[in-house]
């Protein structure tokens, strides 16, 4: 995992009251926090799985306070926009009060797609941490790097693998239950 050049030492000492030995173990402090965040988006992506969405959750943080939280809910919204990077994105911006989020952080369990990582560099996020990255869309740098196009005037700091294995099983358990469900599914059918 990457570190993190952009937490201000304040940000260190406001979630740390070691004060002088917080900068000294100021990496340390930060991996932490990332961890931190990232059991929060994954309580998140947890409710999806329990709605029977997709689970990714994310969290977006500003001076180490959460300002947006949500779970993906494209079945429940009616929404394939409604992945859980745009709805927090949208509580962020409110509580913020401005559309540029260049001191926040996203926290998402999933890499970001196409859609959601042009949102961010649209909404000027400072910097995205994810947990599992995905090799078939992710635009964050598996698939395409939308968040640090050479051409777009705003590029996102990257970080990745933060609760990876935790993300990943939780997308896992998801996807073989939905197969479990299909093929229970199609067994029924051919009963007579
Ligand atoms: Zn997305």
């Amino acid at each position: 995992m990457g570190v993190i050049h952009r937490l201000s030492v304040g940000e260190i000492f406001q979630l740390n009251s070691g004060g002088a030995r917080a900068i000294d173990e100021g990496v340390d402090i930060i991996q932490d926090l990332d961890g931190y965040f990232m059991d929060q988006a994954l309580r998140q992506a947890r409710k999806a799985f329990e709605s029977e969405e997709v689970p990714v959750g994310a969290v977006i943080v500003h001076e180490g306070q959460i300002i947006g939280r949500a779970f993906n809910q494209v079945e429940l919204l009616h929404d394939g926009t409604a992945h859980a990077e745009m709805i927090a994105l949208t509580q962020a911006q409110e509580a913020m009060g401005d559309r540029r989020l260049n001191a926040c952080t996203l926290y998402v369990t999933k890499e970001p797609c196409p859609m959601c990582a042009g949102a961010l560099v649209l909404c000027r996020m400072g910097r995205v941490v994810y947990g599992v990255s995905d090799p078939k869309v992710g635009a964050a740098g598996g698939a395409m790097n939308l968040l640090q196009l050479e051409a777009w005037n705003h590029h996102c700091e990257i970080s990745t693998g933060v609760r990876e294995r935790e993300s990943l099983e939780l997308l896992q358990s998801f996807f073989q239950r939905q197969r479990e469900k299909k093929r229970g599914g199609e067994g029924l059918q051919e009963l007579p």
